[in-house]
């Protein structure tokens, strides 16, 4: 089996949420040079377009679709263009999310319901949305979703941030399970580390200098060295895995409790 082929995205139609910086930038990146037709979805027009603008003079195909992922009506539209550029999307990326510091003492119900909101039911909504339509239109397909570490572990002052993303791990096994019949994989990246907007401050702070010293490999990730689980869950390499997270930590999940 020749290895390109295995993990190409010819023909695909790829959706990515949060696509306007760090992973989900990388991830419509990845998807368009392997073949795939991309949608680019996040709120930042101006990144957006000029994201699509670097994919086509690499000779990729990609659409811009801007949409607060906490808004279903903008959802709805997103995936109507999406079809109409390009047909049915086959592979979701449910990537936007956020992180919010404050502990559960302090916490405000607006505080709790934003990061729940974006990084939990946005995830489930754009996943039910991208599956219906596959199974509309015959079509099997792929859905990714991306969770964290974080969402087996806790730190201080991120509840909302862990909630959402242990039940982000459990969405996508329940969502995995139900349209599995229908051709439809959905799975999870669990990511340690990868340095990002989301986090680029305290990672590069003294405390963030210290933990990447505790991660077995060594350093934090950058978000290309996610391209290899992420072309597995997308492609036809990953053809029988469904329900499946995958841990891309550098190893940091072995030293909770060591
Ligand atoms: P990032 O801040 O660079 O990217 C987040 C993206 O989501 C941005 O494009 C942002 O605009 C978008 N977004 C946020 N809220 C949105 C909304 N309401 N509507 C539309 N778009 C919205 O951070 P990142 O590290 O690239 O994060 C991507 C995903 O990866 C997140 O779900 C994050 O929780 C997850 N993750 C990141 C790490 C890490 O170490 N970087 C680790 C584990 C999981």
């Amino acid at each position: 089996m020749d290895a390109g082929k295995l993990f190409r995205l010819d023909g695909r139609v790829a959706l990515i949420t949060g696509a306007s910086s760090g992973l989900g930038e990388r991830f419509a990146e990845t998807a368009a040079a392997n073949g795939a037709a991309v949608v680019l979805v996040a709120r930042r027009k101006e990144r957006l377009e000029a994201l699509k603008a670097k994919i086509e003079k690499a000779g990729g195909r990609a659409l811009v679709a801007p949409a607060d992922v906490t808004d279903r009506k903008a959802m709805v539209a997103a995936f109507d263009a999406a079809e109409k550029a390009f047909g049915t999307v086959d592979l979701l990326v449910a990537n936007a999310g956020i992180a919010r510091v404050t502990k559960i003492v302090d916490m405000t119900e607006s505080g709790w319901r934003e990061v729940l909101d974006t990084n939990l039911d946005a995830v489930l909504f754009w996943s039910r949305e991208a599956a219906k339509r596959m199974i509309a239109a015959r079509k099997p397909g792929a859905i990714i979703t991306i969770s964290s570490i974080a969402g087996f572990t806790v730190a201080y002052g991120l509840s909302s941030y862990h909630v959402a993303k242990a039940a982000v791990v459990q969405v996508t096994k329940a969502l995995a399970l139900e349209v599995a019949r229908k051709g439809i994989r959905v799975n999870t990246i669990a990511p340690g580390y990868i340095v990002t907007e989301i986090n680029r401050d305290y990672l590069g702070s003294k405390d963030g200098q210290a933990l990447q010293g505790s991660i077995p490999l060594g350093r934090f990730g950058a978000p290309s060295d996610l391209d290899g689980a992420f072309l597995l869950l997308a492609s036809d390499a990953g053809r029988l895995m469904t329900g499946s997270t995958i841990i891309v930590d550098g190893g940091l999940m072995l030293m909770v409790g060591g």
